[in-house]
């Protein structure tokens, strides 16, 4: 008698894929944090502040921090916290400030105020590193404040979290699709620049 195993074919778990323009920060963004991790050396180069705003709709099997997913997670930001981050990346020490989430693309309200009080008080002397789950390519398809903000910072990792493209080893992202830019270089250039920092 010959035993045959039955093989279940499951297609791969994925994160959701949006229309240009199909999801708005004046839609989604409650202007909720999930949380604020001053001095910390893991989310990009040198000593860093991030903010992890709340509210993402990739929804990525795997995501590092899902319950920062939801739009209302966490606490309102507020002037308080602004402040305070802002006398934080006053120290000498502090390379820059990191923006996560959460989605900071669906956040643009919360982003681009800090980001315009740092360039206001600091100019260029600190940079901003931001991640987001939407690609390169598609965020030049992207609305306005969505441009606004990626013109205004200077490194972005971008793409989704994917897990059929995990990668512990990497250098500051989770999966082998996702690319640390150099932003100002890739606008100029009307083209992808990686990062020349890059390792792996
Ligand atoms: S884009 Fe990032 S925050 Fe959003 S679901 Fe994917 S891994 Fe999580």
């Amino acid at each position: 008698m010959i035993f045959t195993t039955k093989v279940t074919w499951r297609s791969p778990r994925l994160p959701k894929n949006p229309q240009p323009g199909e999801w708005q920060a004046a839609q989604l963004s409650q202007q909720y944090i999930a949380d604020y991790k001053p001095f910390n050396f893991v989310d990009g180069e040198g000593v860093r502040c991030s903010l992890y705003v709340s509210g993402c709709q990739f929804a990525c099997p795997g995501c590092y921090n899902a319950a920062a997913q939801n739009f209302h997670y966490g606490q309102p930001y507020t002037d308080e916290l602004q402040e305070r981050i802002l006398t934080d990346l006053g120290q000498s020490y502090v390379q820059g400030l990191t923006l996560l989430g959460g989605e900071p693309f669906l956040n643009t309200q919360v982003c681009l105020k800090l980001v315009d009080a740092i360039r206001a008080r600091f100019g260029s002397t600190k940079d901003i590193w931001s991640w987001t789950g939407y690609t390169w390519a598609e965020l030049q398809q992207e609305t306005p404040d969505k441009l606004e903000l990626l013109s205004k910072i200077d490194i972005l990792v971008d793409g989704r979290f994917l897990e059929a493209e995990k990668d512990l080893t990497l250098q500051f992202r989770g999966s082998r699709n996702q690319r640390i830019i150099d932003v100002p270089r890739s606008l100029a250039q009307g083209d992808v620049v990686i990062w020349d920092k890059l390792v792996k």
